[in-house]
């Protein structure tokens, strides 16, 4: 019999770890680091688990939710393999090493959750394996990954016990994202544990978008202003990158557009590296001679002192740079500099939570703290909630009804309650759990 008992990630949309435990073995689909107010319910320490028992672990992608607790894991005992795509082994390396640098250099004690030996583990024990090959990870015990389009090598992971089969969906991306192809549908199972971050959101605002977001770029560049786009470094960034480049190119500009992030060459590097991932528009670009996230006039900075020239400088620049809520990260500098000078626009992506200083400023406030100083808010604020990597409750209503084989149960995850209620009232099939943490599922 194999059981499915959830350590995170039931109702909560940070710290995703499922284990199916089958008599061959046991296996983790990702183990991923709480965050924000799930870091308030969960430690990151108490895995319920002993990780000797672990027989084996497979990630569905690089975010730090999903993977960043794989080297606690190795620091508690864990012998065993970790199976993944390239592109999610090549952007955890990134996003790992940049955490254990961060617990290493600033933080206390009781926040130095593991260290760069055990992300050296992980990289040590990783076995890559592609789309649609069917891979043995215990004896016994297969897994197939399918294209998730939620980020460069994300993936919906399929496991294979005798003649069961437990679907597990990882994070599945918004329809036509820039870069990535669209999630693969129509794999089934005889179970389903499906992701429900936005089951309360039926549709993601339409993808004409784009021609409002590029008339902000536009106008703010022609009266001499700044647009500060804050933003996640892995992923989102480099879509939005996809975006300017297309207004760039398509209107001719010679504006600067900086990068500021040391960590975003690292990904660019791996976005080169990984480009036969890329979706038939961006492999187009590239067929003519136009890489689609390279062009004339962009610039990475890396240095602190590259990024305070680029504050510095009195010309209009287009600026994307880490931290998404504006809660860290340098884009933190660029407000401080320019979010008093009515010629800037702040363009704020994806979903701000209640609390950080995006928050604030997508609510108006006419003055916000930044570190210990009060400035006044003359900048114009936009939000483009939709620059979402989550499929909206149509897309995964449609992608649950598109299955080859309607699941006997299907766990929704990642999401709260009341975003697992609208999501089974659109669904079909109503053989719905709104999986609890730790309990145990018998799945026959
Ligand atoms: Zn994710």
């Amino acid at each position: 019999m194999i059981r499915y008992i959830n350590y995170g990630g039931a109702d909560g949309i940070t710290g995703a770890c499922h284990m199916i435990s089958t008599e061959y073995g046991n296996i983790l689909l990702d183990c991923g680091l709480f965050q924000g107010k799930d870091m308030k319910i969960h430690s990151n320490l108490d895995l319920y688990f002993d990780p000797h028992e672990i027989d084996a672990v497979v990630l569905s992608h690089a975010h730090i939710d999903h993977c960043g607790r794989v080297p606690i894991l190795y620091e508690m005992g864990y012998k065993g393999k970790v199976y993944g795509t390239k592109a999610t082994k090549l952007l955890s390396e990134v996003v790992l090493e940049e955490s254990s640098r961060i617990f290493e250099e600033f933080s206390g004690e009781t926040y130095k959750l593991f260290n760069s030996e055990n992300v050296q583990m992980f990289l040590d024990n990783y076995v890559e394996i592609n789309y649609m090959e069917k891979t043995e990870i215990i004896d016994n015990v297969f897994v197939e990954l399918f294209d998730a389009g939620h980020l460069l090598g994300s993936a919906s992971i399929l496991v294979i016990v005798d003649d069961k089969t437990v679907f597990y969906s990882g994070d599945i991306g918004k329809l036509n994202t820039p870069i990535l192809k669209d999630p693969q549908k129509g794999v089934g199972a005889d179970y389903a544990i499906i992701e429900s971050t936005y089951g309360s959101l039926a549709e993601h605002e339409s993808n004409d978008f784009f021609d409002k977001f590029q008339d902000i770029v536009l106008n703010t560049l022609k009266r001499g202003g700044k647009c500060l786009i804050p933003s996640a470094t892995v992923g989102k960034m480099q879509e939005i990158l996809y975006l300017i480049n297309d207004i760039f190119e398509q209107n001719d500009l010679s504006y600067k557009v900086y990068i500021d992030s040391p960590m975003s060459t690292k990904i660019i590097d791996i976005y080169e590296k990984c480009k036969d991932l890329y979706d038939e528009d961006a492999l187009q670009k590239l067929s003519e001679g136009d890489d689609p996230l390279d062009f004339t006039n962009l610039c990475y900075l890396t240095t602190k002192e590259e990024s305070i020239e680029a504050q510095e400088s009195q010309d209009p620049y287009v600026v994307l740079s880490g931290g998404g809520m504006c809660e860290g990260g340098r884009i933190v500098y660029h407000l401080r500099k320019h979010v008093s000078d009515p010629k800037t626009s702040i363009i704020l992506v994806g979903n701000q939570v209640q609390g950080t200083l995006g928050w604030r400023l997508f609510k108006g406030n006419k003055e916000v703290k930044i570190f210990r100083d009060k400035f006044e808010v003359k900048a114009e604020i936009y939000n483009f909630p939709s620059l979402s990597g989550h499929g909206d409750r149509n897309t995964i209503v449609d992608y649950v009804h598109s299955m080859n084989k309607s699941p006997k149960k299907i766990f929704l995850v990642h999401g709260d309650r009341k975003s697992q209620m609208d999501m089974r009232e659109h669904l079909i099939n109503k053989n719905v759990e709104y999986t609890k943490f730790l309990k145990r599922y018998e799945l026959r």
